[in-house]
């Protein structure tokens, strides 16, 4: 039986990344740039006030006090997105907003707070000031911003290969881009199988159970920033198989939940075999076992990687984030493929009989400096319950039989949750 790093390779073996293509901004966000962004302008374009204040020139602020102010005549005002035609000349300063182009002239600006304008500007009187005090010295710079210090014209602002976030949206925007080149998301085939399965929002009938599986798969795929392609149940027969794999053709990647257990999963593989093939079956991995990796034809001679993930709700969850999130995260171009550890103390005694890698679903909290993980209840495979309690998976290698409260373990995060930061 394959460990789960071996299984992990195989499956990233024959992962490719995907096209890449034009996308609005907004939409591109968690996506990988296929192209280096040169700026084709200064950010800022101008010179430009950091405060609201007075446009003066520097040397006509020497030695200003309160007791002892300089007296400027106001010669305009410029607001932002305006330009004054005035130039400030000695004795002279021009009232400016936040954000206004710096006058020719003026070589700083003096905040409202240190003239005497700050109690007239209150009432709204802006424009009827002729004269302003002046109450503190000004540097030469004081308060301006310069063009192109946050990116300036022709230089590279995003590096292909960036991940977008909404820094690089905005960044992007700054520079008047309003769609970028990225490599697509991976639009993912879900199929859930099982005679068993009900669809939420029908009645239960004796024997049945509503399919969760397709539910939390599909919502991880939107979570990982793919595009999930909803096909349904199943029934365990093969032309019923058969009739949704023919669905599932044009997808980048295929996930099926159930029928992987022993037999049960022969009639998957023959129907996969036929023009597809199995790569392997099993990893040495608790839950989670059963786990089958196989590719499908696809159309146009295209091979889509099926993960067949096992039917239990928490099995597929954690087979998800172990095997389908980094082939994902490869198909996207992106470079980490798997979430992050961390160390923790457990707080719990567990036992690992299984000879297999245990992933236990524990919260994970902070508490002066160190990460302490508890069990959050049963370990079956098929209780969600405990899965939707938990932000971590506590990771018992396949060698160890039994650990003990105290001992040191690693997690793997599924999320952080600041509410668990105790210490911050
Ligand atoms: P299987 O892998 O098909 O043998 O299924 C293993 C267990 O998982 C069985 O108890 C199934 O009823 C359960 N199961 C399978 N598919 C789903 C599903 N889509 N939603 C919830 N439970 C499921
Ligand atoms: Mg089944």
């Amino acid at each position: 039986m394959l460990s789960v790093e071996e299984a992990l390779e195989k499956i990233l073996g024959e992962i490719s990344v995907l096209d890449a293509g034009p996308v609005p901004i907004l939409e591109a966000r968690g996506q990988v740039l296929t192209e280096d962004i040169y700026s084709s302008i200064d950010v800022p374009p101008l010179d430009n006030s950091a405060m609201d204040g007075f446009a003066v020139r520097a040397s006509d602020t020497i030695g200003a006090s309160r007791n002892s102010p300089r007296i400027l005549r106001v010669i305009d005002t410029v607001i932002a997105g305006g330009i004054s035609s005035a130039v400030v000349t000695p004795g002279t300063a021009i009232r400016i907003m936040t954000g206004a182009p710096i006058p020719s002239g003026a070589d700083a600006v003096i905040p409202f707070e240190n003239t005497d304008d700050e109690p007239r500007k209150k009432q709204n009187s802006g424009d009827s000031i002729h004269e302003v005090s002046i109450f503190t010295p000004a540097e030469p710079g004081l308060n301006i911003r310069k063009a192109g210090e946050s990116i300036s014209k022709g230089t590279l602002a995003l590096a292909k290969g960036t991940v977008i976030r909404p820094a690089e949206i905005g960044l992007l925007a700054s520079l008047g881009y309003p769609e970028v080149n990225v490599i697509r998301r991976p639009v993912v085939a879900i199929i859930s199988t099982g005679d068993e399965l009900v669809e939420v929002g029908r009645p239960l009938p004796p024997g049945k159970i509503y399919d969760s599986n397709l539910y939390s798969i599909a919502s991880l795929v939107k979570e990982y920033g793919c595009i999930p392609e909803i096909l349904g149940i199943a029934e365990d027969k093969e032309e019923a198989i058969a009739a949704k794999l023919e669905q599932a053709r044009d997808a980048d990647m295929l996930v099926t939940t159930g029928g992987v257990s022993m037999g049960d999963y022969d009639m998957v593989k023959d129907i996969l075999e036929r023009d597809g093939e199995i790569v392997f079956w099993k990893v040495r991995v608790k839950p989670g076992k059963p786990l089958a990796f196989g590719k499908l034809k696809g159309h146009n001679g295209r091979s889509i990687p099926h993960l067949g993930l096992p039917g239990n709700s928490v099995s597929c969850m954690v087979s998800f984030e172990l095997f389908v999130r980094p082939a994902l995260m490869k198909m996207m171009g992106k470079k980490n493929f798997t979430k992050p550890f961390v160390e923790v103390v457990v707080e719990d005694n567990m036992i690992n009989d299984s000879g297999r890698r245990l992933y236990n679903r524990a919260i994970v909290m902070r508490r002066n400096g160190h990460y302490y993980a508890r069990l959050t209840g049963p370990q079956g495979s098929g209780i969600l319950a405990s899965m939707s309690r938990a932000n971590a998976l506590v990771i018992i290698p396949e060698e160890r039989q039994q650990v003990s409260r105290g001992e040191k373990l690693k997690a793997l995060m599924l999320d952080w949750n600041e509410a668990y930061n105790i210490d911050g």
